[in-house]
């Protein structure tokens, strides 16, 4: 039988994450929810000069953002290498009494030398191996791989890809002062995680090789590896912060949708046809490791918007309005006190917004009254023959307990019969009225949504503001 899949997300906190990163994260959590296998969270954070519990805070927070759930991890104590140092030791310890592993005294100083003597002859450095049949019993741990033969990483992605041994060394597993290397760390947690795919960013292929020749010795099966290729920017060099934003808070902060930023980045690297929208279900329904293209993918803000504008536009009000909460707040509105009035609002505005951001923009004037009327509009309708318009609708508009965009609608829709104008000419007048410009969700909403009182008071302003008396 098959072992149920076991896969895992592994960032050093070092920083927030990145959609490299994120897209990792979600390579495994699709492969873990397809195969109905577990989705592991480990911090690697052996670097303590750079890792941080405000980046370990930070990568959680965009991981729930984006909904990649985890069935194990923290804040469970033992996924944090720095809990898992006994394990390391336990495991080098293995190793050294197998024969597997040595104890190297090499001076640092004179390997810098060799190395640098090899960069100079444009050579890649390998420990000449001195110390293997030297049978210390202190110094750095090193792994005795076997000199001979090579290692294939059979990759999911790539392909076979082979390593000469001639090209690799007797890594060092464990420093002198006792501190377990990083990519020793990394295969005992896969061992003994029972990871049984490592999917992962191919800057890490060159690791892979040691990596597998370190599974070999402690005696484990070598999982399947899949190097995802990296993310390019426009000028297909590797992104970065010289493209713009790539934290994944970055996208939540500018608006994005979480759903349109997991389908984005899905569709970074992996296709299914020519189909651009998909469900979360789908995702794990059709997402296969396999199908990952092995060139870089670029990285296309345009497409992201543009996706965040069809998951925007079909999103349901009343789940809009639980998202639109803090950007309101950013953009210094209140947020109306009942729920059901900030949905109907989100539901006016929806069709012509990207992001959260500029939806809020596009709903200010629900919010306060327009600061000034456009200059060109403010020509064409507030005139003498405006006011008048603007005074007969004040006395039409229906009252309070009638106030609903159907009776406000027929309302107009009598006067501008009995005026003889068409039902544009006192809409666009209205517009102008309560939104400061000429271009507005269909009007009876707005003007339902303003409220009679308020929508009633910025008509009389812009009556004031076309003169003559009243
Ligand atoms: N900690 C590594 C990183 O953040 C990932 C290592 C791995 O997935 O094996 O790049």
């Amino acid at each position: 039988m098959m072992a149920p899949v076991r896969v895992r997300f592994a960032p050093s906190p070092t920083g927030h994450l990145h959609v490299g990163g994120a897209r990792t994260a979600l390579f495994n959590w699709l492969t873990a929810r397809h195969h109905g296998g577990a989705f592991v969270l480990r911090i690697e954070d052996t670097d303590r000069s750079r890792s941080t519990d405000e980046h370990i805070a930070s990568i959680v927070e965009a991981l729930t953002w984006l909904g990649l759930d985890w069935d194990e991890g923290p804040p469970a104590p033992g996924y944090r290498q720095t809990e898992r140092l006994e394990i390391y030791r336990a495991h080098a310890e293995q190793l050294l009494a197998a024969g597997r592993a040595y104890y190297c005294d090499c001076a640092p100083e004179e390997l810098d030398r060799q190395r640098q003597a090899a960069h100079q002859r444009g050579e890649t450095f390998r420990y000449s191996g001195r110390c293997r049949d030297r049978a210390l019993g202190a110094g750095a741990l090193r792994l005795a791989i076997p000199p001979a033969g090579a290692t294939v990483v059979d990759d999911l992605i790539h392909g076979p890809v082979t390593f000469e041994h001639g090209q690799l060394d007797d890594w060092i597993l464990v420093r002198t002062d006792g501190t377990p290397t990083y990519n020793f760390c990394v295969v005992v947690d896969d061992v003994t995680m029972q990871i049984t795919h490592v999917i992962r960013g191919n800057d890490h292929l060159s690791n892979t090789p040691k990596q597998i020749l370190c599974y070999e010795a402690l005696g484990y099966a070598v999982p399947a590896f899949a190097h995802v290729s990296m993310i390019l920017g426009a000028d297909r060099s590797r992104l970065s912060k010289r493209h713009g934003a790539t934290s994944i808070q970055a996208f939540r902060d500018a608006g994005i949708l979480a759903e349109a930023m997991v389908n984005y980045l899905a569709r970074l690297g992996w296709s299914h046809g020519d189909q651009e929208i998909f469900s979360r279900e789908e995702l794990i329904a059709l997402f296969d490791i396999k199908d990952v293209a092995s060139s870089g993918a670029i990285f296309d803000a345009t497409k992201l918007e543009w996706l965040s504008h069809e998951y925007l536009k079909t999103k349901a009000g009343a789940a809009l309005a639980a998202l639109v909460e803090p950007f309101l707040r950013g953009a210094g509105l209140p947020a109306p006190a009942d729920p059901a009035r900030l949905a109907a609002i989100c539901d006016t505005v929806k069709e012509r917004a990207k992001t959260l951001v500029e939806l809020v923009e596009r709903a200010r004037f629900y919010f306060e009254p327009p600061a000034a009327y456009e200059a060109k509009a403010a020509q064409t309708f507030l005139t003498p023959e405006g006011a008048r318009r603007l005074d007969l609708l004040c006395a039409r508009l229906p009252a309070e307990r009638a106030w609903t965009p159907a009776v406000i609608e027929q309302a107009y829709r009598t006067l501008a019969a009995e005026l003889g104008l068409k039902l544009v000419d006192l809409a666009q007048l209205s517009r102008l009225a309560l939104t400061g410009g000429t271009a507005s969700p269909p009007i009876f909403d707005v003007v339902a949504l303003l409220g009679r009182q308020e929508a009633l008071a910025r008509l009389r302003r812009a009556r004031a503001a076309a003169g003559g008396a009243s």
